[in-house]
């Protein structure tokens, strides 16, 4: 098996066995439904540089935070400079009396701010967090963040969500399991059942 970040085969590496879960969602008039049921068992490796590398992104974001709020970034530009420019010329033709439009510029701003807000904090609680944990710790999380970016997250229509095979996992009851994967009740005992197995096999 190779690394699933940087694909070399390298010795140490940090693998997981997964469970697959495959949602799949369903619009109509009631609203929306979802049909879920459990997929394979997958293996996947990340490398020690791979980790070591995750680990450092998250303790050092600045980045991270560059690459995740460029875009809000870009939406606030857009917004102040919307309603620079109707502010500075509000009667341009067909314009007049269009109140929503003047609303757009500050709206993106708003929707500009409160996403590089929410982003930051998300990222500055992962550093607090990561901060905390011992070497091993901080790789093994790293590892698994990697996974979870890297690993197919589409299979057909169906949204395709893990849940790792760990102590944790297999200590879990099936409403615990619930929660915390986002399970229809049915496929967390199930899932809870098949966790439970790996436990005897290993
Ligand atoms: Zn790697």
């Amino acid at each position: 098996m190779s690394c699933l970040e940087c694909k070399s085969d390298s010795p140490g590496a940090i693998r997981f066995r997964l469970l697959e879960v495959h949602t799949l969602h369903i619009r109509d008039f009631d609203g929306e439904k979802i049909i879920q049921a459990l997929g394979e068992f997958q293996n996947y490796e990340i490398c020690t540089a791979c980790a070591l590398e995750g680990a450092r992104v998250f303790l050092y974001p600045a980045k991270l935070i560059l690459s995740k709020c460029f875009a809000f970034f870009m939406l606030i530009l857009a917004g102040m400079i919307l309603t620079l420019l109707l502010t500075v010329n509000d009667s341009w033709p067909g314009l007049e009396g269009l109140f929503p439009v003047k609303v757009i510029g500050p709206l993106a701003v708003i929707v500009g701010l409160s996403g590089i807000f929410a982003n930051v904090r998300e990222i500055l609680r992962v550093r607090e967090s990561v901060s905390k944990m011992n070497h091993d710790e901080a790789l093994h999380f790293s590892a698994y963040r990697l996974i979870i970016e890297n690993a197919p997250k589409k299979y057909n229509d169906n949204d395709i969500t893990y849940i790792p095979v760990s102590k944790e996992t297999q200590r879990m009851s099936p409403s615990q399991l619930a929660e915390k994967y986002n399970l229809l009740s049915a496929v967390a005992v199930k899932a809870h059942k098949l966790i439970e197995e790996e436990k005897i096999n290993e």
